[in-house]
């Protein structure tokens, strides 16, 4: 194994893993299930110091949280992986049409060569080994540009892949918005972005510098409809799971609410009830995790505050009146904030759930349409013909239909954003093919008629395309 000292300056990281990659550009099945199989080990040896570090990185963020969170995804992520890149690395035959017969094709699918990875804070391991195993599936070399929010782990992280592989197959960097900035800088063959949209843009722009294909899995407010057919008592708990989850700090927890109008009563009881199901002690429940950063959490009360001054119902559910970390922000809901506050302008990424009423399903559809297009969707209820009206009436990311966040856990779905939420997307074969060249390739015969189409263009030609016109 090359040991290339991780502490080399950036660009020479870069230039070691390109030579490496250009070196071996046939990547064998062997070595491919052999990166992932260290990246399993890493996970099975080293997980409960990772979640420790994830642990300290937040505060309070429980381990089991982690376990099912990061590990969960990423095991089922891996062992897609394991599975099927035998299968999907393979050539693909293709038809060859007629007027290129007896030619043969396929597409040959290679590495694309050096991937950079950076992640967001919120769920620092799946959401930084996840893109960097499905990279490796696909043959390439990988560079991992953690979060500095979460230093503990980013930090651990680093130090067991560096002991797991060598610097030129995968490396980690770590460092803040200047480190990020001249990382995204890099010519990659592909930059894989997690974070904020604002952020996102920023590395759009660097990436187009070196004409490196992007893929952006960004945020945005993910909305939550309630059909008038639904069991309110029944999706409470489920919209309670989705929001409070990590304390609302998921990029798919549903961002806000849309309730037929004059059932607010009746939701506020049903999510305080869930909220004590899932936290029985509140916000003070060792399972409810904290905000990440004081000043994530001094913005979280921030929007809160101004939409209160802008006339919105503000309920605090199941304040706590035990120890509290200073960071357990209790949940809240906030009911018919205005459209011009920063709460419906922005992501919120925290334990605050705005409500907004509706009386017909238009009205709901026609709030979605009106601002960027969402990373996921929820919709409740029964009623099939409704369900069928916002699948058709919307353009969203993903969708989870009576539930919420759990498409992000199949496999053969792509997950990703649209628009502002992202582009590009992951997972299964998707992910595989996004860190994939699918390379044509057309074999010519020897009894090839192409010289048919060769100059200079006589009668016969014309008789050929005269053919050919009536064929095509
Ligand atoms: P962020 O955009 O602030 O930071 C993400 C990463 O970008 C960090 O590693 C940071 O160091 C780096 N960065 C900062 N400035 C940079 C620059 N100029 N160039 C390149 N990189 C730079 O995001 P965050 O606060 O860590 O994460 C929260 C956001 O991420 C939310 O918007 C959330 O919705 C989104 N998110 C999206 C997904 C998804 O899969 N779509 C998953 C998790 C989080």
């Amino acid at each position: 194994m090359t040991q290339t000292p991780p502490d080399l300056p950036l660009r020479a990281l870069f230039d070691a893993q390109f030579q490496a990659s250009r070196a071996q550009i046939d990547v064998p099945l062997s070595l491919r299930l052999d990166r992932l199989c260290r990246i399993r080990a890493l996970i099975d040896s080293h997980g409960a110091a990772l979640a420790d570090a994830v642990q300290a990185d937040f505060g309070v963020r429980s381990p089991k949280l982690t376990e099912v969170a990061d590990f969960f995804v990423l095991r089922a992520l891996i062992g897609d992986l394991e599975r099927h890149t035998g299968a999907w690395m393979k050539t693909r035959r293709v038809r060859t049409p007629l007027y290129l017969q007896p030619a043969s094709a396929h597409i040959q699918r290679q590495p694309l060569g050096v991937v950079g990875v950076i992640g967001p804070w919120n769920y620092p391991l799946q959401l930084t080994i996840g893109p960097a195993a499905t990279a490796l599936a696909a043959g390439n070399r990988v560079m991992i540009k953690p979060s500095e929010l979460t230093p503990h782990s980013s930090g651990l992280l680093a130090t067991l892949l560096h002991q797991a592989f060598s610097a030129d197959e995968v490396c980690v960097v770590q460092g803040g918005a200047d480190v990020a900035h001249e990382f995204a800088s890099l010519p990659f063959d592909h930059l894989f972005f997690t974070g904020s949209t604002l952020v996102g843009r920023k590395v759009a722009a660097a990436a187009a510098a070196n004409l490196t294909p992007t893929t952006l899995e960004l945020g945005g407010k993910s909305p939550c409809i309630v059909d008038a057919s639904a069991d309110l008592d029944a999706v409470a708990i489920k919209i309670a799971h989705g929001k409070l989850l990590n304390a609302g700090q998921t990029c798919i927890a549903p961002d806000y609410l849309l309730l037929p109008q004059g059932r607010e009563a009746e939701f506020e009881r049903a999510f305080a009830a869930a909220v004590v199901r899932l936290f029985p002690t509140g916000a003070a429940h060792p399972d409810y995790a904290s905000i990440v950063s004081d000043r994530h959490h001094a913005r979280l009360l921030a929007l809160v505050d101004e939409a209160q001054a802008k006339g919105a119902r503000v309920v605090e559910v199941a304040p706590s009146s035990g120890s509290v970390h200073v960071r357990q922000m209790t949940p809240v809901l906030v009911f018919q904030p205005a459209a011009d506050t920063r709460l419906m302008r922005e992501e919120i990424f925290g334990p605050v759930l705005p409500v907004l009423s509706y009386t017909k399903l238009d009205e709901a559809i026609a709030t979605i349409n009106a601002g960027p297009r969402p990373l996921a969707l929820y919709w409740f209820g029964s009623d099939g013909a409704s369900r069928d009206r916002v699948l058709r009436g919307t353009v969203s990311g993903g969708v989870t239909v009576n539930d919420t966040l759990m498409h992000i856990a199949h496999e053969n779905l792509p997950f990703g954003g649209v628009g502002e939420s992202g582009w590009g997307a992951y997972h299964g074969e998707t992910g595989f093919l996004r860190f994939t060249q699918q390379k044509p390739v057309l074999v010519q015969s020897r009894w090839a008629a192409g010289s048919l189409f060769y100059p200079p263009y006589g009668a016969a030609f014309d008789r050929v395309m005269g053919l050919l016109r009536r064929w095509l």
